[in-house]
């Protein structure tokens, strides 16, 4: 069922944000629409937007329940998200695990590699440039974030990435990298925002031996290996298995 929800504030490649009655809140509907390639590729998987909606308010209640702020408030439907109204700051944080991706493209790095650290890479949200990498001086000259915000969201995601991870391995499923975005609410306050799915997120089975096989996330999309939404039931299904704590819908 579709919440009652004001007018459209944003149309993004995979969600829809719509005002509410109250002024500092936004109902975030999860759509079924995936991209890759910055959106040159496109394709419908019916269901899709009901479960990285519900692997996202599970993902975002277990930081919530570790004292990372999120714009998380509650899922108010099967596709629907009730969250802090946010300022997005227009970054894509990337945390990295495992090499796969961009960073197999751009470096010698061979893919599946553990990193020695957890690495981080700062994007700039801008489809018309191609998100492109930023470095810390790139990010100074923009001053889109200063000195100690971009500590703050270092140390944040840094957290995020061990919490998950941890949750993650007892699922017997490997974080390899993920996407976070940030902004701040009415009170100034930094927070986890947008979603945290297999869109979002590199998954892999540890149950499965084979390279390809093992992929759970948007990769099975980007790399034409079939069975998307197969992967993303399966990441669901162990997130349910261990969660005992029912969702509000207040
Ligand atoms: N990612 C994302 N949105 C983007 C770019 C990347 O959610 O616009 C996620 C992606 O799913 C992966 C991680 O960020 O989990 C790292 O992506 P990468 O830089 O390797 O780029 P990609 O290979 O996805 O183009």
């Amino acid at each position: 069922m579709t919440p009652v929800h004001g007018q459209l504030i944003y149309q993004g490649k995979a969600k829809r944000i719509f005002q509410t009655a109250k002024d500092d809140h936004v109902l975030v509907e999860f759509k079924n629409d995936a991209t890759a390639f910055n959106a040159v590729k496109h394709e419908e998987f019916d269901g899709k937007g009901r479960i990285n909606c519900e692997i996202s308010a599970y993902l975002f209640e277990i930081l919530e329940a570790e004292g990372v702020p999120t714009h998380y408030l509650f899922q108010a439907d099967d596709c629907w998200m009730t969250a802090q109204r946010v300022d997005i700051i227009p970054l894509e944080v990337v945390v990295r695990n495992i090499a796969a991706g961009s960073i197999c493209k751009q470096t010698p790095i061979k893919y599946g590699k553990s990193l020695s650290l957890p690495l981080l890479d700062f994007y700039f949200k801008d489809d018309a440039l191609g998100d492109p990498l930023l470095t810390d001086a790139r990010i100074s000259e923009l001053g889109i974030i200063n000195t100690k915000q971009r500590l703050d969201i270092e140390t944040l995601a840094l957290r995020v990435n061990s919490l998950l991870k941890t949750f993650f391995n007892k699922l017997d499923l490997i974080l390899v990298d993920f996407k976070l975005e940030f902004g701040t609410n009415k009170n100034g306050q930094l927070l986890v925002a947008d979603e945290i799915s297999p869109d979002t997120c590199r998954i892999w089975d540890q149950r499965v031996a084979d390279q390809k096989d093992r992929i759970l996330d948007k990769d099975r999309f980007r790399e034409d290996l079939g069975g998307v939404l197969n992967g993303y039931v399966q990441i669901l299904k162990r997130i349910q298995g261990v969660s005992s704590k029912p969702r509000t819908c207040s």
